[in-house]
């Protein structure tokens, strides 16, 4: 079952906390908004959080002086912590088209006040099909949607295809990850040196979006950006 999106109907109450102060628009009030959690500052390239001090100037992590990522940049909107996980969550197990729909309106909002607009070729990390059978739906690709029509920004679902299905990510310490995930992806047309940035819900420990970006630029493209809802 896929759902489609311009006849979403919004709730009218706040999603978190109930209250019916809210615009029929809106799915946060005002407070529940204010205090939603916070990103701390993390490694300039791929947002892995510090520790100690952390300077105002540019700092990269251990990992990332040691092997740089295939991706340019990671933008994401918000930690991974409540009440943002319990959004994906939701958006994901339970298909809450509200929830959905809040995490990229969220995400447009962040992006906008942080300058990082105009927004290139937006594309959705897929899922494997058999996942896609079951859930009926990419949670990615619904995020990607919603930005793009907001972002008024050019979206390809299906540019990246999943080959092989491989053991959940989650389930995997970081260094296996990234061996599971290593020829899973391919692209579906050569890129002619576009600018390309990719629409995930969550970024855990960077191998997917690593390996997205690998292929992404193997295939032609000129810069690959990172933009998740949530950083682990
Ligand atoms: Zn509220
Ligand atoms: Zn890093």
């Amino acid at each position: 079952m896929i759902f489609k999106g311009p006849h979403l109907r919004l709730p009218e109450r706040c999603l978190l906390c109930g209250s019916t102060c809210c615009d029929t628009r809106q799915a946060l009030c005002t407070p529940c908004l204010a205090d939603l959690p916070q990103l701390k500052a993390g490694c300039s390239h791929c947002l892995a959080p510090l520790t100690g001090h952390i300077p105002s100037q540019k700092i990269l992590c251990g990992r990332c002086i040691k092997s740089p990522p295939a991706f340019d940049q990671v933008i994401s909107s918000y930690p991974y912590a409540r009440p943002i996980s319990d959004f994906i969550l939701r958006g994901k197990f339970n298909q809450d088209l509200a929830s959905l729909k809040l995490i990229g309106e969220l995400m447009a909002t962040s992006l906008s006040a942080n300058n990082h607009l105009p927004p290139s070729l937006l594309t959705p990390v897929p899922l494997h099909p058999s996942r896609y059978r079951e859930r009926g739906f990419n949670q990615s690709a619904e995020i990607a949607r919603t930005l793009a029509k907001l972002l008024n920004a050019p979206l390809e679902k299906h540019l990246i295809k999943r080959n092989i299905h491989s053991v959940p990510q989650m389930s995997l310490p970081a260094k296996a990850r990234q061996k599971n995930i290593r020829g899973i992806f391919s692209v579906n047309r050569h890129i002619n040196g576009e600018h390309i940035t990719v629409i995930d819900d969550v970024m855990t420990s960077g191998a997917t979006a690593n390996e997205i970006a690998r292929v992404l630029k193997k295939a032609g493209a000129s810069r690959v950006d990172i933009w998740t809802f949530a950083r682990a």
